[in-house]
């Protein structure tokens, strides 16, 4: 790969420009986002090598241990400082084999994957329809009891993914919903947008003393199968629909306590006084696919720009920038959580976490204190060159950082990237290489290191005043 040319390249155009302007006058010529990063190459090679070399990257088993074997070596090659393995442990669910036949009125297999966490079994037996999650909730249990939930909760796709929450309650809560009114199993619609036949997994949970029942998820156009063949059922009318059987088999299990990690390196800041800069990706994914947009292209972004920030000047950033590639976040975010007790009383200034593809960023949100206006003013003037735009909603940062934000009230910048066809790749088999589009993850990179270079080299307060109860 071309990275390291690129790399000696940059730094000396960089030190060039540096010369220059000490030569003349100062103010510094600040390298702009632009020139650090309109080149990149080195997010989409991490995206690449860790899709093409690793593979799918399940949280707690050997794929993802291998995950972070490449994460270490990669960034020692880079050149980051103090970069290690933290590990924890963490319950462990593992797929086996899935299959959904509809046995009655006609027979037919459809495209269905199991949701992490389902049990284990095989169950045939009536099924009973849900248009929606909500319907499911307000069902009496003796609709349910001994039946199999198929819940129709169609996304849509947006701009910002905010349908994701909403319809995903099918696939968070749906499958807990079910058991504790007694149905045998549940069958959702994916949460996806893509109108193809690959099946969306995707992490859900039962609580303490439900028994789990296994719980699956078709495609979008199996779903459409069903629904077509229930619409033209005579029996559709009634409550619940005599004779239209499902057999649903899941052999997926849950091995217990198994073996995370987080990986961790740095660049190290000048000046030891001031709080370091977190940012954030998740190494693990889904077994469907080698999760490219989910998550290797945040670890690809991130880490790209760390780089560019720290090649860019000839001494490091003034405060430390610490890369967390967190583990587990797919299945409960064990690894933020892990970093977030590890690290809760070392002081932080800001986060940042990029989990959400690798299309371009399109706005940008701040939650910084009043007296950082002044930086808030540049960055948005310098992204504005990108096309991002600033808007006025509170930044909240992402699941890895969550449980260090909640316990030290960091900064955040959100850099929003367009989620438009995120859905229709998320947590699916299509989600490999080919799904990158090589400029939109350049956007990203140059997005981020022009943020971070200015975050990272900023002495004022970065915390946002406590609210006052
Ligand atoms: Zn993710």
């Amino acid at each position: 790969m071309k990275h390291p040319i690129y790399s000696i390249a940059t730094a000396t155009f960089i030190a060039a420009t540096a010369q220059q302007a000490a030569a003349t006058s100062p103010p510094p010529v600040y390298p702009t986002a632009s020139e650090l990063a309109a080149s990149d190459q080195l997010a989409f090679q991490i995206v690449d090598q860790l899709t093409g070399d690793v593979g799918q990257r399940l949280a707690g088993t050997d794929a993802e241990q291998r995950g972070r074997d490449w994460a270490i070596k990669k960034l020692n090659e880079l050149g980051f400082a103090n970069v290690r393995e933290e590990s924890f442990m963490m319950p462990t669910w593992v797929r086996g084999y899935d299959d959904v036949q509809i046995m009655s009125p006609v027979m037919l297999r459809l495209k269905a994957t199991s949701i992490g966490n389902s049990s284990s079994g095989q169950v045939t037996g009536d099924i009973v329809y849900f248009k929606t999650f909500d319907d499911l909730v307000l069902a009496p249990d003796e609709r349910v009891k001994g039946k199999i939930v198929f819940v129709d909760h169609q996304m849509k796709r947006t701009q910002d993914g905010s349908s994701y929450g909403y319809f995903g309650r099918a696939r968070f809560q749906g499958p807990n919903v079910a058991a504790k009114k007694g149905a045998t199993a549940i069958v959702i619609r994916s949460a996806s947008t893509g109108d193809h036949d690959h099946p969306h997994t995707g992490n859900t949970n039962f609580d303490a003393g439900t028994k789990a029942i296994p719980a699956m998820a078709l495609s979008n156009k199996s779903a459409d199968k069903l629904v077509e063949i229930y619409n033209a059922s005579p029996y559709k009318k009634d409550a619940f629909i005599k004779n239209f059987t499902l057999m649903v088999s899941s052999g997926s299990k849950n091995i217990g306590l198994q073996k995370s990690g987080n990986v961790v390196a740095e660049v190290v800041g000048s000046n030891p006084a001031l709080a370091p800069i977190l940012i954030a990706c998740h190494l693990d994914s889904w077994d469907l696919a080698t999760g490219a947009i989910d998550d290797a292209s945040g670890c690809g972004i991130i880490t790209a720009a760390a780089h560019y920030v720290r090649n860019a000047r000839t001494a490091s950033p003034k405060r430390t920038i610490r890369i967390l590639w967190a583990g587990a976040e797919e299945v409960g975010v064990w690894g933020g959580k892990a970093y977030g007790e590890k690290y809760g009383s070392e002081p932080h200034a800001l986060a940042m976490e990029s989990d959400f593809g690798a299309d371009r960023v399109w706005a940008v949100d701040f939650n910084l204190p009043d007296s950082a206006k002044p930086l808030q003013e540049s960055i948005s003037r310098r992204l504005a060159l990108l096309g991002i735009v600033p808007r006025k909603q509170k930044a909240g940062g992402g699941a890895d950082i969550g449980p260090i934000i909640a316990k030290q009230g960091l900064g955040v910048i959100d850099l929003q990237q367009d989620g438009t066809r995120y859905f229709d790749i998320h947590h699916n088999a299509t989600d490999t290489i080919e799904r990158i589009d090589k400029d939109q993850l350049r956007q990203n990179v140059i997005a981020w290191t022009t943020v971070l270079d200015e975050v990272a080299n900023y002495e004022g307060e970065l915390k946002p005043e406590a609210v006052k109860p």
